[in-house]
């Protein structure tokens, strides 16, 4: 099916782009790389009365790491990720391992990350990032600036804190430092086909011992959510030299952790061919999965930060 009819702008500047939603509001949509927009426009799912190209603004296709975080503009198209060398140590690892997770390599030339969190798709890869990690989220509107923490952006599915006047210009996600092991596991139905669910981990251990966990997660809620119960159930836990997967010891504190993750901090909803029950299931073998690799990760590049390295 073709499009409705619609206006169509093509700003230079942010302040442009701004100006034009403003004077349209809920009525108008940026398009950034169209993977999802089009598609939407074309199924009559979105009728748009202007749409605002940012394609050509000036200034929004900046990935530089800056004061402890990489900052990335709006323009970042997701293929940008594919390489490990995109952010220093495990952040460019993890970031590599989720990309390749999203749709295949055209959409990845096109798609951007801003657009993805934009469209706030519950299984998108990038939400699990984004809350996994604490981001923050630059939106510029009519008023200024304003910067949302990942956490307090997403709404539900598809409704975020972006007021239909403001645009997401860049997202910051912290660096991780060396002492940091990182993983990112899906699982889906097709090849190319979204998440049924997907966990971002990174893990701190220092001498074997866990101070500190991240673990985000996709399509385990109405929206990305961070495992927060899980993450506090690995605090201080000692896991040796031992990660090998998959060798699951009932009682291993990551096989714990799995569980809370799934009971406690997971509130999945019914998909066509899963329910509650089974999602729950994918959220702790998943989560258990992607905190072995984060602790392999550990392992295969202890003594980047110039420790002696795990204990064994
Ligand atoms: C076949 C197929 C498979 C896919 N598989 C996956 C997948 O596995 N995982 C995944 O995460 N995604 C997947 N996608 C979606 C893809 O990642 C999109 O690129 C992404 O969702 C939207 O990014 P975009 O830049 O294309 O945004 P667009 O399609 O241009 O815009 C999407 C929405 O966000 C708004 N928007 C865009 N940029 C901004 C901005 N800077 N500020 C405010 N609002 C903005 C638009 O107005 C629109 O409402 C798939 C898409 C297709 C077609």
């Amino acid at each position: 099916m073709k499009p409705a009819a619609f206006d169509y702008v093509v700003p230079g500047t942010v302040g442009e782009a701004v100006g034009a939603l403003a004077e349209v509001g809920e009525r108008a949509r940026i398009l950034a790389g169209g993977q999802s927009l089009i598609m939407e426009m074309r199924c009559r799912r979105c009728l748009p009365e202007l749409v605002v190209d940012i394609n050509r603004v000036q200034g929004l296709d900046h990935l530089r790491v800056q004061d402890g975080g990489l900052q990335v503009g709006a323009l970042v198209r997701h293929r940008a990720f594919e390489s490990p060398r995109v952010a220093p140590g495990p952040l460019g690892r993890l970031l590599s391992r989720t990309v390749v997770n999203i749709a295949h390599p055209p959409i990845r030339a096109l798609g951007t990350m801003a657009g993805s969190l934009a469209w706030a798709h519950p299984a998108a890869e990038w939400g699990a990032i984004a809350v996994g990690l604490d981001a923050d989220i630059e939106l510029r509107g009519p008023a200024g600036v304003r910067m949302i923490a990942a956490r307090d952006y997403f709404h539900g599915p598809h409704r975020t804190e972006c007021r239909p006047q403001e645009m997401i210009t860049s997202v910051r996600l912290p660096l991780l430092d060396d002492t940091v092991g990182v993983a990112f596991v899906e699982h889906r139905r097709t090849h190319a086909g979204f998440a049924q669910i997907a966990v971002a981990v990174a893990l701190t251990v220092l001498d074997g011992v866990i101070t500190q966990a991240f673990i985000g997660l996709a399509n385990a809620a109405d929206r990305p959510v961070r495992a927060h119960a899980a993450e506090l159930s690995l605090i201080g836990a000692e896991i040796g030299a031992s990660f090998s997967y998959p060798a699951p010891l009932d009682g291993h504190p990551f096989d714990r952790a799995a569980g809370i993750a799934a009971e406690g901090d997971a509130d999945p909803c019914a998909q066509p061919y899963a329910d509650v029950e089974y999602q729950r299931q994918v959220v702790a073998v998943l989560v258990g999965r992607a905190l072995y690799q984060a602790a392999s990760d550990r392992q295969a590049h202890a003594g980047h930060d110039g420790s002696a390295g795990e204990r064994r």
